[in-house]
């Protein structure tokens, strides 16, 4: 029949591997071609300089794993769903297959296109993917979305989680549609020189995000011990993959469970953490002001700074607060793209309470210079740090940047790796940071370290007589 014929096109998002991927696998077993297709649409040009930059290295090795099998990955720009259009009146596809997004722009987006599609006839079909659990499909026992972290834990920890797919097999169209040139997006323009420093630390694709969970698997038996040591390999490193659905939650979840078959220890507290992502996904489907505002409305008349041009909010933006361990964990996201989650925590922590600064000015800038960034594990973070946020870390536990970096970096060894000034030998990567940041912040690693831009006590006293005046004001 000639409509079996016609293609289906496969919009990919965030979603970009073959394998765990129940769209694709569906659209693979219709046996029809399939036209697998990426859109630069204000959405992915809404996003940060790094995000984007990082998104831009996915695309490549995607497009490679598809040519690998046969196949491409046409790239169009413009609005999402006149794309669609002009690419179904183009090909004769009658189908387009998406993997769900569950952030308030995305669903708008894709509930627009879904219905004009439908309206005229096409068939226009969304998927599970992203995440283990479809956050309508996880409640409390009454029914209610979870607002704390280890009920639901224990809710999904023995849930039956589906089996990934493989890679499918896809057949081509007869004819392809043109494609736009990746390099003349220029993705990566807002990244200026920071990129060349970033790159050698980004392995970007499918094959390599199960190279890093496999070489994980080896470490996994000290992840309890060594997720926190900021001195540590101690944690996966799959944030950027996940992010970007290089590799799938499923393939991730199976394969711990099946480490955890053959005796390797520690997987329960990794599994864990993973449903932490779960968690945040959960929050922002069911609560999107997660992004945008106080999670609890209580602190919104907290007088967090939310000038962006404060000097102080431009010491931490430039890792230059003279708190050694703080300006450590900055630099690490200057120089790879990603910071260690302890480091985002003390960074976090240093800002919205010592420097008394929003948390979303916060939440901007790691948006802005995260190649794991996502939506809603950003945003949750900062929630939960600076006390704003559903099952929160308490306002008044405030961090103290030495003691966090006494007992999680005993020997000073994250601390040499980042921070140069100071220093008779700086470490290369120490001194990377210098040739990662714009050249107009005027920073020189022979330049003596700065003193604190807010000492630690005075930070912690104002930040909790704030605390205390809101509670009485
Ligand atoms: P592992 O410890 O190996 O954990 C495995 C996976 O579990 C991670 O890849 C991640 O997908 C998930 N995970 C672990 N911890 C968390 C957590 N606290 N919240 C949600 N998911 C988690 N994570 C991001 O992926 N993108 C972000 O933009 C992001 N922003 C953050 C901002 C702040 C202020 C804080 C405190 C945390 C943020 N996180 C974010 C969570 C966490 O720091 C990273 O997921 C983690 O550091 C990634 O390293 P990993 O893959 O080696 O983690």
């Amino acid at each position: 029949m000639e409509s079996t014929q016609s293609p289906i096109i496969m919009w990919f998002r965030r979603d970009l591997r073959l394998s765990d991927h129940p769209a694709l696998s569906a659209a693979a077993r219709t046996g029809r071609p399939i036209l697998p297709v990426f859109i630069l649409d204000d959405l992915v040009h809404g996003l940060g300089a790094a995000p984007k930059w990082r998104l831009a290295l996915g695309l490549e090795s995607f497009a490679q794993s598809l040519a690998q099998t046969g196949s491409r990955l046409i790239l169009r720009q413009g609005d999402a769903l006149t794309v669609l259009q002009q690419l179904i009146a183009e090909t004769g596809a009658t189908a387009v297959y998406w993997s769900r997004a569950y952030d308030p722009d995305s669903i708008a987006r894709d509930t627009q296109v879904k219905a004009e599609l439908t309206r005229q006839g096409i068939e226009a079909i969304s998927f599970a993917g992203h995440l283990l659990f479809e956050p309508w499909t996880v409640a409390t026992k009454t029914g209610q979305p979870f607002r704390v972290f280890t009920p639901m834990w224990r809710a999904v920890q023995d849930r039956e989680v589906a089996l990934p797919d493989p890679a499918p097999t896809l057949n081509a169209p007869t004819q392809w549609p043109a494609s736009d040139d990746l390099t003349l997006w220029k993705l990566g323009a807002q990244m200026n020189r920071g990129a060349a420093v970033v790159a050698p630390y980004v392995r970007p694709g499918e094959p390599a995000a199960f190279e890093v969970l496999h070489g994980f698997l080896d470490r996994m038996s000290r992840y309890s011990d060594h997720r926190d040591r900021l001195d540590k390999d101690g944690t996966s490193d799959l944030s950027e993959y996940l992010s970007l659905g290089e590799i799938g939650p499923r393939s991730v979840w199976h394969t711990v469970q099946r480490a955890a078959m053959t005796g390797v220890q520690g997987t329960d507290a990794y599994l864990r953490q993973l449903v932490w992502r779960e968690f945040a996904y959960h929050l922002m489907y069911h609560t999107p002001q997660l992004l945008s505002g106080n999670w609890r409305p209580e602190w919104d008349g907290f007088p967090w700074n939310t000038d962006v041009g404060h000097p102080n909010v431009t010491a931490w933006q430039q890792a230059r607060t003279g708190i050694p361990v703080v300006d450590a964990g900055l630099r690490q996201m200057y120089v790879t793209g990603r910071m260690h989650n302890r480091a985002r925590m003390i960074v976090a922590s240093y800002l919205t309470k010592h420097l008394m600064t929003h948390w979303k000015i916060g939440m901007d800038w790691f948006a802005d210079c995260l190649i794991d960034w996502d939506p809603a594990a950003n945003a949750m973070g900062w929630q939960w740090v600076a006390g704003s946020g559903p099952d929160a870390s308490p306002f008044f536990r405030i961090f103290n940047p030495l003691t966090q970096q006494e007992k999680f970096d005993p020997s000073g060894t994250y601390l040499r790796r980042w921070i140069a000034e100071g220093q008779a030998e700086p470490s290369a990567t120490a001194l990377s940071y210098f040739d990662a940041v714009p050249r107009s912040w005027g920073l020189d690693p022979s330049a003596a370290y700065p003193p604190p831009v807010v000492e630690l006590a005075a930070g912690r006293a104002q930040a909790l007589a704030a605390y205390e005046g809101r509670k009485t004001g």
